[in-house]
C-alpha cells in the first residue's frame, strides 16, 4: 500500500468534507442493510437515499455495546475465509468482545496510523520503538505497527521487556519516537531514571501516547503527561484508538485537539437523551466508522465523555477535533451515597509520585451499590495523605488496601501494567 496524505480528506474544506461524508454514509447504511445480519433488521424500514445532509444521521438509531455483546456473531459481517485478524476490546469491562478485520479492514488501519504518524512529522528519518504488547488480541500494538512499517519508518517491536534490555536498545538503536501507553512510560522512565541513566539526553524525540489521556481539558499536559515529559524531555503526543472503530483520533504537531479522519469515520456528541450538541459542549462520543467490511457499526456509543472543539485547526487540516476523554459512562461506579467516575480516582493517584503503582477494582453484580476498592503499592505510613487527597480531589471515599506489585500483577493476570482499573461487575 502506498500511502498517500495529500489524498485524505482532511485538508478539504468542511463543506467538501461534509459533502463527501454524506455520500459516505448513505453508501455506509446500503452496506450495512446488504452485509450485516443485526443491520438488515435493524433499518429494514430506512431508506438510504434520504441521507441528505450530515444531520440526517440523527434520524438512525444508535448501538451500543450491549446490542453487539448480545449479538456478536450476527454484527461479524464477512464470511470466515476472508478473516484476515481477529482482536478484542480490552475486557476490562465485562467479556471480550472479538472483533473481525478483512484485509481491507488492515489496509484501513495502515492508513488511519499513516495519517497519525503524517501529522506528528514522520518520516522516514525516523527509528520508531513501540512499547506497546502485540499479542492478547489488542489492535493498538499491532495496527501501529503495520502502520509504521507501511511508511517507511525504521520500526522495532519493543513490547514489554525487562527494563536493561530496553536502556541497551535506546543505547544502540537510537530511536527518536516511541510509541507508548503514559503508565508505562512513567514506570519505566523512572526506573531508568533511579539507575542512573541520563534519559533526558536520549535520541528520542518524540513520544506518541497511547491507552490514557495526557492533557486536561484546557490542554494542557494532566499529572501523568507532566511526569512523562519531564523523565524523557521529549515531545508528547496524544492518539485516543477505539477498537470497535478500528479507528484512533490523534493530535497534530498543534496539539490542541484530537483530529478525527474523516474518511473513516464520522463522529458526533450527544446529550445523555442521545440529542446532538454543538461543538465545545460536553457529551458521549458516538461514532460511526466508514469503509469496515469485518464488523461495520452504525452510530456506536463509546460511553467515552469529551467534547469536539469549535473552529478550524491552525494546521490546515479541517477534520473534526476532539477535547481528552474526560469520563467513561461505562465505567461508572455507584456507591451508597453518590456515583463516582473511575478516571477521577485515577488521575488524582496520578499527582501522588510516592504511589508506585495501583488498581481500582470494582466489584458488584445486580445488587446496589457497586463497591470499590484501591489496592496501593506505597508505603503503609502514607495511607491518610492518601485518603485526604483522594477526598480532596476525586470526592470520594473508598477502602484503600496496601498491596505489593506481584499481587496487582497477580490481579491483572500478567503484567501489563497500564490496567489500572479491573471492573468485575457483569463477569
Ligand atoms: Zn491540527
Amino acid at each position: 500500500m502506498v500511502f498517500k496524505p495529500e489524498l485524505s480528506w482532511e485538508f478539504l474544506s468542511r463543506d467538501e468534507i461534509a459533502f463527501r461524508t454524506v455520500k459516505a454514509l448513505r453508501n455506509h447504511v446500503v452496506h450495512l442493510k446488504e452485509a450485516s445480519h443485526y443491520y438488515s433488521q435493524i433499518l429494514k424500514d430506512i431508506d438510504p437515499a434520504e441521507i441528505s445532509s450530515p444531520d440526517d444521521i440523527s434520524r438512525l438509531p444508535f448501538t451500543d455495546r450491549t446490542d453487539v455483546v448480545n449479538n456478536l456473531q450476527l454484527f461479524w459481517s464477512i464470511p470466515f475465509d476472508q478473516v484476515a485478524e481477529m482482536v478484542a476490546t480490552r475486557g476490562l469491562t465485562g467479556l471480550p468482545l472479538v472483533f473481525i478485520l478483512s484485509k481491507g479492514d488492515l489496509d484501513r488501519l495502515v492508513f488511519n496510523g499513516a495519517l497519525a504518524f503524517n501529522a506528528i512529522g514522520l518520516t522516514q528519518e525516523d527509528r520508531a520503538q513501540v512499547l506497546l504488547t502485540l499479542d492478547g488480541l489488542l489492535i493498538a500494538g499491532m495496527a501501529y505497527y503495520r502502520a509504521l512499517t507501511a511508511i517507511g519508518v525504521n520500526t522495532t517491536r519493543i513490547g514489554h521487556i525487562p527494563f536493561d534490555k530496553q536502556k541497551q536498545y535506546i543505547d544502540l538503536l537510537k530511536p527518536t519516537v516511541l510509541i507508548s501507553t503514559p503508565s508505562y512510560l512513567k514506570v519505566f522512565g523512572q526506573r531508568l531514571v533511579e539507575s542512573g541513566y541520563d534519559l533526558r539526553n536520549t535520541s528520542i524525540e518524540k513520544i506518541f501516547c497511547v491507552g490514557e489521556s495526557i492533557r486536561n481539558e484546557a490542554f494542557e499536559l494532566n499529572s501523568i503527561g507532566k511526569t512523562v515529559q519531564e523523565l524523557f524531555n521529549a515531545q508528547l503526543f496524544s492518539g485516543y484508538g477505539v477498537t470497535e472503530f478500528s479507528v484512533s483520533y490523534s493530535e497534530c504537531a498543534e496539539r490542541n485537539g484530537c483530529h478525527s479522519h474523516p474518511e473513516l469515520i464520522y463522529t458526533e456528541i450527544v446529550d445523555e437523551n442521545g440529542n446532538p450538541v454543538p461543538d465545545g459542549t460536553v457529551g458521549e462520543l458516538v461514532g460511526t466508522p466508514l469503509g469496515v467490511e469485518g464488523v461495520p457499526l452504525l452510530r456506536y456509543r463509546t460511553g467515552d465523555i469529551t467534547f469536539k472543539l469549535p473552529g478550524a485547526c491552525s494546521c490546515g487540516r479541517n477534520s473534526d477535533r476532539i477535547g481528552p476523554i474526560l469520563k467513561r459512562k461505562s465505567q461508572i461506579i455507584k456507591l451508597k451515597d453518590k456515583t463516582v467516575y473511575p478516571l477521577a480516582i485515577t488521575s488524582a493517584l496520578e499527582d501522588l509520585d510516592y504511589i508506585k503503582d495501583y488498581i481500582l477494582m470494582i466489584e458488584g453484580k445486580e445488587s446496589f451499590p457497586d463497591q470499590a476498592t484501591l489496592h496501593i503499592v506505597a508505603p503503609a505510613s502514607r495511607l491518610d495523605s492518601i485518603t485526604a487527597h483522594l477526598r480532596e480531589k476525586a470526592e470520594v471515599s473508598i477502602p484503600i488496601l496496601i498491596s505489593n506489585i506481584a499481587t496487582l500483577n497477580s490481579f491483572r493476570g500478567g503484567t501489563r501494567r497500564e490496567v489500572k482499573i479491573i471492573d468485575k461487575r457483569n463477569q
